[in-house]
């Protein structure tokens, strides 16, 4: 548990909270955030991130990051950059294992398809999507729906937001709509998460196959670390030089974001939270060498990986599978499971259908890669497409 001494005036203070929606009594022996991280620890949502990927199907191979692994390593930067800054460790850790939560299955594809189809019915986003996970869909409480968080949780959850959403999220919204900051813990797990997934995916990328050392040599963030790894250690294997390029590059990356973020900070000098809240721009960022750097490195994954034909592959049986079911259960609300169908509400047919799309979104959102592959063969009783 983060002692409260050592937190900076400018953390999230747990005796600050700003509370939760449903009045509960204080944790005995936990701070507010460590028990919004372990109700989050404890939820369906996050068990479900094990088979649910980011970049490649889940059953590929078994060496690939899930959203679960990806959502822990996110949690491991973040709350070493979070004791370093003297921020609050319990609050980011939450946010961090909390902030995918809301993704479809079959990653970016799914989420695209999810937002097409949606479109006629107020949209979908996945980070809107976390947020009513934990404030709406987990069903594990007596006397509240959802999770119950404090709004630091929910406030860093909900990273990104149209303003037509914002209008409609509450207190959590207010900030998109009058552009003031988040918690600086939540700040920081936005770009723990660039850090961890940029990363992740050169690794994962390859041990794939998709990319090639020559290639990612090209990016001065990847060969800096790389010469200096094959200089130091010239002996050692394929595998071995990977890995310790890239655990350079993330600590590379985690020492310009501290150095940056603390020269902000002594600069800005914020005396609590509502001046960080106040605070024309985020206090939490990189250099602007080192954004320089992350958007060739991101132009690159784009160019590389996720638009390899491997991948694309993937993505287009991925969408055809989420359309199809999309559209099946929007044309026989009948066809979903006696839970789901049971909520549908309205009186006149447009309402109907509204909920009901509504409903469509959440239960397929809700799926893994496998349940949705096994749900598209129950339903047309022949195989999926391999992903
Ligand atoms: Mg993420």
């Amino acid at each position: 548990m983060a002692n409260p001494c050592n937190l900076a005036p400018y953390a999230a203070h747990d005796s600050s909270t700003r509370g939760r929606i449903h009045q509960e009594d204080g944790p005995e022996y936990r701070s507010a955030f460590q028990r919004d991280r372990d109700r989050i620890v404890h939820s369906t949502a996050f068990r479900r991130l094990e088979y649910k990927t980011q970049v490649f199907v889940n059953h590929e191979g078994d060496l690939y990051r899930t959203r679960l692994t990806h959502s822990i390593e996110v949690a491991q930067i973040s709350r070493s950059i979070a004791r370093t800054l003297r921020l609050n460790e319990d609050l980011t850790e939450a946010i961090a294992l909390a902030h995918d939560l809301g993704h479809t299955p079959f990653g970016h594809a799914g989420q695209d398809v999810l937002n097409r189809r949606m479109g006629p019915y107020g949209g979908f986003e996945h980070n809107f999507q976390s947020l009513r996970v934990v404030e709406h869909l987990e069903e594990r409480y007596a006397l509240f729906p959802g999770l119950n968080l404090t709004f630091e949780s929910r406030e860093g959850i909900l990273k990104h937001c149209s303003l037509t959403n914002a209008r409609t999220a509450g207190e959590i919204g207010e900030r998109f709509l009058n552009q003031t900051q988040p918690s600086l813990e939540a700040q920081l797990v936005n770009l723990a998460d660039q850090i961890a997934y940029n990363n992740h995916d050169i690794d994962d990328g390859l041990r794939a196959g998709l990319l090639t050392i020559d290639q990612l040599k090209e990016i001065p963030l990847f060969r800096e670390q790389y010469e200096i790894v094959v200089q130091q250690h010239p002996q050692i294997n394929r595998r071995r030089t990977i890995h310790e390029v890239v655990r350079r590059m993330i600590n590379r990356l985690v020492v310009d974001l501290i150095e940056n973020s603390q020269e902000a900070l002594s600069n800005a000098s914020p005396q609590n939270i509502d001046d960080v809240r106040n605070h024309s721009t985020p206090l939490i960022s990189f250099s602007a060498e080192q954004i320089k750097l992350n958007l060739e490195m991101k132009q690159f994954l784009r160019e590389k990986l996720y638009r390899h034909y491997r991948v694309m592959r993937m993505s287009a049986k991925a969408e055809r599978i989420l359309t199809k079911l999309f559209q099946t259960f929007m044309e026989e609300p009948r066809l979903l499971p006696d839970e789901p169908y049971r909520q549908i509400m309205g009186e006149s047919p447009e309402q109907r259908e509204q909920s009901c799309a509504r409903i469509v979104a959440d239960y397929i959102a809700g799926m893994t890669d496998r349940y949705a592959l096994s749900e598209h063969q129950r339903l047309f009783n022949s195989p999926a497409p391999t992903v």
